[in-house]
């Protein structure tokens, strides 16, 4: 039977980063429990890879600004690559609407610290990057600190570092159930019992099966999101930041030889686990692409090459961290809403600091807590993607 300080169930990007953060905070006896016999075949092996600061809400830049620069320092701090490309994210606003909106964060971004992002004006940005169709373009916001990480190296570096640090994990271990006396867990797993002080829930959009395991209900849905990468093509310049254009959601960005093409459907709405790409949304999205980009008209793809993986949805796109008050010892580290790998590095040192020291100075993590569903305090974040 294996025991544990605190065990991690779910391997990908933020158990990583959790497990790290523990084990460089002092805690030896960490165990992360992955039920695949790979890690990365969650959310973390399908993701965009993007980081931003450039959010709407507090909460989210606080956040981005700590995992940001942590990522930027990965290699010296961890000894590990992440593949951080500081590119930027480049939004296009195509009405005033976009503009005061983009001028707005750009207030709330600069008051939390973020000193770097600023307006580029139409005729910059036609000489930046002719390419774009900018007759409908009223101006941008850029972050050049923003950029790309690649998050199976950056998910594989915290475990290694944690690792090294003395944390273990057990791969090919899936958690069934999970019992509770006064002061210990029990987890019921394919490979036997394990006996833990402190569980983390960090298991991505599998998130509220876990928490059921505890009586919770945890507002965490699955949501089918699909990349296209393109054939190698130099139709775009390859130092290109993710460009985002705000008439409609599609944004793009450069890719090994190639791009990364990216859309949010609004017709994929319905909450579920299907993973099977649906050849359809080549259509819809080269479209959106050739639309802002016409020289994108010729982009070849090849749909054997793109995939499908979840978002984990929360009512109001914002993570759920911290306790849950009715479970002494059950930590929540999910329902990133499609931004789990750039606030990974957060989640790991909020996740540490609170099982650790039992409060966080890096956010006010009051606004994260689960009973805000409950209460009706729901935190609306529009900088979606
Ligand atoms: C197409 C797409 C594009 C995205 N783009 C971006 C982006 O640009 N930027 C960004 O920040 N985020 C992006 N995301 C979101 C990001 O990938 C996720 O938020 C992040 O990977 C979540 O990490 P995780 O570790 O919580 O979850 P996961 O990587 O899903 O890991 C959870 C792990 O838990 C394991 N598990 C589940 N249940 C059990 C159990 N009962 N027992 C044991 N193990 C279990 C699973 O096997 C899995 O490995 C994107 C997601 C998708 C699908």
């Amino acid at each position: 039977m294996q025991t544990a300080d605190v065990v991690i169930i779910g391997g990908g990007i933020v158990g990583a980063s959790i497990a790290y953060h523990l084990t460089a905070a002092g805690t030896k006896n960490v165990l992360i429990l992955e039920r695949e016999s790979h890690q990365g075949k969650g959310s973390t092996g399908k993701s965009m890879g993007g980081v931003r600061a450039q959010f709407s809400t507090p909460v989210n830049i606080q956040m981005s600004l700590y995992s940001i620069p942590f990522y930027a320092s990965f290699e010296e701090r961890l000894g590990h690559p992440c593949g951080y490309k500081a590119q930027g994210y480049l939004f296009l606003a195509t009405s005033q609407a976009h503009l005061d909106y983009l001028t707005a964060n750009q207030k709330t971004q600069r008051s939390l610290g973020l000193k770097n992002v600023g307006m580029v004006d139409t005729g910059d940005l036609r000489k930046m990057y002719p390419q774009l169709r900018t007759d409908d373009v009223l101006g941008a916001s850029f972050c050049p600190s923003d950029g790309f990480v690649d998050p199976y190296s950056a998910m594989t570096g915290f475990t290694a570092c944690a690792v090294e640090n003395g944390a273990r994990i057990l791969r090919g271990t899936e958690v069934a159930a999970i019992e509770r006396d006064s002061s210990t867990f029990r987890l019921r797993t394919s490979k036997g019992d394990v006996i833990a002080l402190v569980v983390v829930n960090a298991s991505g959009p599998w998130a509220a099966e876990v928490a059921k395991m505890v009586g919770v209900d945890l507002p965490v849905t699955p949501l089918r999101r699909m990349l296209i990468p393109t054939e190698p093509s130099e139709a775009f310049p390859h130092t290109a930041p993710m460009i985002v254009d705000m008439s409609n959601g599609f944004h793009f960005r450069p890719e090994a030889l190639g791009f990364l093409l990216a859309w949010n459907d609004p017709e994929e709405n319905t909450p579920g686990y299907n993973t099977d790409f649906d050849p359809a949304f080549i259509e819809k999205v080269l479209t959106r692409a050739a639309d802002r980009v016409p020289c994108f008209e010729n982009l070849a793809v090849n749909p054997k090459r793109a995939w499908a993986g979840l978002y984990e949805m929360t009512p109001d796109h914002h993570a759920i961290l911290g306790p849950v008050p009715e479970v002494p010892g059950f930590f929540l580290a999910n329902g990133f809403s499609g931004h789990g790998v750039m606030h990974a590095p957060a989640t790991g040192k909020i996740l540490s600091d609170l099982i650790v020291k039992g409060a966080t100075e890096l956010i006010d993590v009051r606004k994260l807590r689960l009973t805000r569903f409950a209460e009706g305090d729901l935190i609306h974040e529009t900088a979606l993607l």
